[in-house]
């Protein structure tokens, strides 16, 4: 049984005491929201914080009048009918995290600043110590990227591409002030130091822009529980005439960060969306793609799925009717 190393818990109730605490705490403490990464991470010795700021009680996080709280949970964001309405990515992408179970506890902040991942890391401590660890923790060589000196872990948040791609801020609050970032420069490409975020601030809010048609598309092994291996994220704001005024397309699980694809936005703008330009779309954006060996499924396919993953996303965004589709890459990754 892996057990959680000793800590101490703090569990302020307001906004300006968890980030007082934070910052009198220093850098050996974490925030923790719904612990869902935090703890079995903790167990597997990945963080061993001496401190951990609990942000359960703090009642700002929660609202969602205009702008989302970062402390609502997933299934609170999945069982609200104007985010499934206004919002479609971001519901799909919600909807599509792990499990009930784990989106009941999960929220919004912690799949934003979710940890990285990869096949040599997301192991026990025994397992990671019998490869004599690797850079990311514990160690000095990257097992994927040997000549490499940076870390490739794998940004696997669901949320944060749907929210890029619909052009989403956030807003870090720490006892210095505040400030407002799009949730694009929240992100490092670096598996280590993947957050722009500084040690003493708390992502308090999302604000998303009304008036586009957005789409999320997961490719996972199972049909539930799994993390993803690419994500794709559309959002498009059309003309009445179906012309793109505007497009975002951004990919997840697909490097260190969740990234917008520009040009494939751009190729978009001023044209329909019809089967010929969302195929030319598509190979825009898989060109940008560049999956490394350490997560799931076979390297190469996940390349080559790319083109066909925002296919599905920029024909829903038009409005076709692709659950059929859905449920099929469910049992597909299966088998
Ligand atoms: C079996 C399993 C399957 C999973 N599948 C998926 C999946 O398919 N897709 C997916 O995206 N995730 C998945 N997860 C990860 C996780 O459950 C979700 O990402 C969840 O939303 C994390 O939120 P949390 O509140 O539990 O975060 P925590 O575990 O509480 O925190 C995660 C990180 O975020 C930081 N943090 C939390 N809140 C804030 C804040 N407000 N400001 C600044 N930093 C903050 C913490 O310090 C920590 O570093 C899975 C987890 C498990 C165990
Ligand atoms: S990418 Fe390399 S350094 Fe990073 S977690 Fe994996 S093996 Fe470790």
């Amino acid at each position: 049984m892996m057990r959680l190393p000793w800590f101490e818990w703090r569990a302020p109730a307001s906004l300006a005491e968890a980030a007082r605490v934070l910052a009198g705490e220093g850098p050996q403490a974490m925030l923790i929201a719904g612990g869902t990464d935090l703890i079995p991470n903790m167990k597997r010795r990945h963080q061993s914080p001496k401190t951990l700021v609990s942000l359960r009680g703090v009642r700002e996080l929660k609202k969602s009048n205009g702008t989302l709280g970062a402390g609502l949970t997933l299934s609170e964001l999945v069982h609200d009918g104007a985010i499934r309405e206004n919002y479609r990515g971001l519901w799909q992408a919600a909807a599509q995290v792990a499990t009930v179970h784990l989106r009941n506890m999960g929220t919004l902040g912690g799949n934003l600043c979710l940890d990285t991942r990869c096949n040599y890391y997301n192991q026990n401590y025994e397992w990671r110590k019998a490869i004599d660890f690797c850079l990311k923790k514990d160690g000095d060589i990257c097992w994927v990227a040997t000549a490499s000196k940076r870390c490739v872990a794998v940004s696997s948040t669901d949320t944060a591409p749907a929210l890029i791609a619909l052009g989403a801020k956030v807003k870090l609050v720490s006892a210095r002030g505040e400030r407002e970032v799009p949730l694009d420069a929240l992100y490092n490409n670096d598996g280590i130091d993947y957050l722009t975020r500084r040690a003493d601030e708390i992502l308090t809010e999302v604000s998303i822009p009304a008036g586009w048609t957005s789409s999320y598309w997961k490719l996972r092994r199972r049909g539930a529980f799994d993390f993803p291996v690419l994500g794709v994220a559309a959002a498009v704001r059309l003309a009445p005439d179906g012309t793109v005024q505007e497009a975002r397309l951004a990919l997840g699980a697909a490097a260190s960060r969740p990234f917008l694809v520009q040009k494939g936005g751009d190729f978009l703008k001023g044209k329909k969306l019809t089967d010929e330009a969302i195929a030319e779309a598509g190979s825009l954006v898989a060109s940008r793609a560049k999956p490394m060996d350490n997560t799931d499924l076979d390297l190469y396919w996940r390349k080559d799925v790319v083109s066909n993953f925002v296919g599905y996303a920029l024909r829903e965004v038009r409005g076709d009717d692709l659950r059929e589709a859905r449920l099929r890459i469910a049992r597909q990754a299966l088998s």
